[in-house]
């Protein structure tokens, strides 16, 4: 498969996500990454996903410093890519899709 074929595969969900970022909203921990970090004095559990594509990000905070201490994502089924495919691709192919679609706004 060439790669004008392949990235017309994706959702537009998740070219808007990968060219524009993850809208992320707080939600509850459903506790299934980052196991070894749990909630102590020090630690609190982050968990979010985009509202846009459901990637979760699971993230454990230092709560006297702030600092990030470990974090790790569940992607949705088609997100991932294989190797070949870069950010640029995906830059270009929402510039492709957003002409003419409102999901991806206006030129
Ligand atoms: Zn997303």
């Amino acid at each position: 498969m060439n790669l004008s074929d392949r990235l017309a595969q994706f959702e537009d969900e998740f070219i808007l996500c990968r060219t524009r970022r993850h809208r992320y909203d707080d939600i509850g921990d459903d506790g299934k990454r980052l196991r070894k970090w749990q909630n102590t004095a020090s630690v609190r559990r982050v968990t979010s996903r985009c509202e846009r594509c459901g990637t979760k990000r699971y993230e454990a905070w230092n709560r006297i410093t702030g600092a990030i201490l470990a974090s790790a994502y569940t992607y949705p089924h088609g997100y991932s890519v294989e190797k070949g495919l870069a950010p640029r691709n995906f830059r270009k192919e929402y510039l492709t899709r957003r002409a003419g679609n409102a999901k991806f706004g206006k030129l």
